[in-house]
């Protein structure tokens, strides 16, 4: 499958050559396929609804590559120009940008004025819309006396008249209520997935992530990283061994400005401290990251845990400060081996080394979660945990499967077992991913 937008290296500079000369896309590269629905997310001011305006056609590129549908959209005659952004694409703003002066209906159906369309059918065509998004109650009245959630309603039901397959939205819901906005945004991801329109929508709001296929998170005029909804059918394929859908693309959508080392960190930190309080996360999180940088030695990870309060310890016995050095080592050593493993992917048969990886990762999740299990299961967690890890399956699905019994192809596991492995799975791939 071919992308409907390929951008590559793209620049726009404002006020070119001029002593207020702004650069507000630095080298921008994605590419967005037929179908999904990504969101550019970012700070204001990084250069957001930059990008999407060079996407509509009217903000022409200082340079790098932008096509539409294979073509490039700024050499386009005016007819063709016109043709493009009737047929192919459409925009709702923050705004709303309605016409106060024309009735609600007359809103909707005002862009098919051009298509030579006879009044009654452009009636027709709009009043359907209207009752789709259900404001055909107040098809005659003005627009201006409706509320946000309505206006921002009439304006999608604007934008779809004219049938676009690429549908931009730029902040559309900053302006509402939540109630609106949950409303806006749900009609938005219908017509994702209804209507099947590629949906590119622009927001500073961590909230809306997870609707999105995919999430272009941009700072500076640039793309600092690209972040797979691991929640969603991936409709862009998902190259085996480059990325995974994995915790720390969770936890990077819970906390978006943090490094991956810091994900990495707080990742094995939230898992260590389950059984104590909140306050003692953050001690055990420098500790991690120290262990990660191989910055401390055994004996003071476990002084540490062990020292009084007063000195920013946890009075741990030695015991348990022991078992926290153990599980935070199994983990870094086989979050290695799973890194190992993925970097061998492409090898076309798992060799004898990636074979002994996997019954590593195996039998230290049967030591921590699982105390009988038959050959079979064995077996099967072998072959699963591989897909796994790979990333051939998502999280979810594993989860699932391992509570299915034999004859669906499960693991057999009960309820409390497949969360247990499950978890602890996904620590080491967490661990072992490279964004
Ligand atoms: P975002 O949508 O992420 O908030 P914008 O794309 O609107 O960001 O803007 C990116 C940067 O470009 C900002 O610093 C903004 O001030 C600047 N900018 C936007 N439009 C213009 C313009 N017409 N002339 C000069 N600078 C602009």
């Amino acid at each position: 499958m071919k992308p409907i937008i390929e951008i590559k290296d793209l620049k726009v500079i404002y006020n070119e050559g001029k002593a207020n000369e702004y650069a507000a896309l630095r080298g921008e590269s994605l590419d967005i396929y037929p179908e999904e629905y990504i969101i550019l997310f970012g700070p204001s001011g990084c250069g957001k609804s930059t990008l999407l305006y060079s996407i509509l056609g009217i903000l022409a590129p200082t340079g790098g590559k932008l096509l539409i549908k294979g073509d490039d959209v700024y050499k386009y005659s005016s007819d063709e120009m016109v043709k493009f952004q009737q047929n192919v694409i459409g925009i709702i703003y923050q705004s709303f940008n309605l016409i106060p002066s024309l009735s609600v209906l007359d809103n909707v159906s005002l862009p098919l004025i051009f298509s030579g369309m006879s009044p009654a059918d452009r009636e027709r065509k709009g009043m359907a819309l209207l009752k789709r998004f259900a404001i055909d109650q107040q098809a005659k009245k003005l627009s201006t006396n409706m509320s946000g959630g309505q206006m921002q309603r009439i304006a999608v039901a604007r934008s779809l008249i004219n049938d676009p397959e690429i549908l931009l939205a730029d902040e559309p819901v900053g302006n509402l209520d939540s109630v609106s906005s949950a409303e806006v945004m749900d009609t938005l991801e219908e017509i994702n997935i209804k209507d099947k329109k590629t949906i590119i929508l622009v927001t500073h709001d961590a909230k809306f992530i997870p609707y999105a296929h995919r999430v272009y998170f941009m700072k500076d005029g640039g793309v600092e990283r690209e972040v797979v909804n691991p929640e969603k059918k991936q409709i862009k394929s998902v190259a085996p061994g480059t990325t995974i859908l994995t915790e720390i693309e969770k936890l990077a959508r819970i906390y978006p400005y943090i490094s991956i080392d810091e994900l990495r960190v707080k990742s094995i930190a939230n898992y260590l401290v389950e059984e104590l309080g909140f306050e003692q996360l953050e001690t055990v999180e420098k500790l991690v990251e120290m262990m990660i940088r191989g910055t401390v030695t055994k004996e003071r990870f476990i002084a540490a845990l062990m020292a009084p309060f007063s000195r920013g310890g946890l009075e741990f016995t030695h015991d348990k400060a022991q078992k926290m050095l153990e599980k935070t080592e199994n983990i870094l050593n086989l979050a290695r081996e799973v890194r190992q493993y993925r970097e061998r992917l492409q090898e076309k048969y798992n060799s004898p080394k990636q074979l002994e990886r996997i019954k590593n990762l195996r039998n230290e999740i049967i030591r921590e979660c699982v105390f009988e299990i038959s050959g079979m299961q064995i077996k099967w967690l072998d072959e699963n945990i591989a897909s796994r890890v790979a990333g051939f399956i998502s999280m979810e699905d594993f989860r699932e499967r391992l509570s299915l019994v034999a004859e669906k192809k499960g693991g057999g596991f009960s309820p409390r077992q497949a969360q247990a492995i499950s978890r602890y799975l996904e620590k080491f791939i967490a661990q072992g991913v490279h964004l």
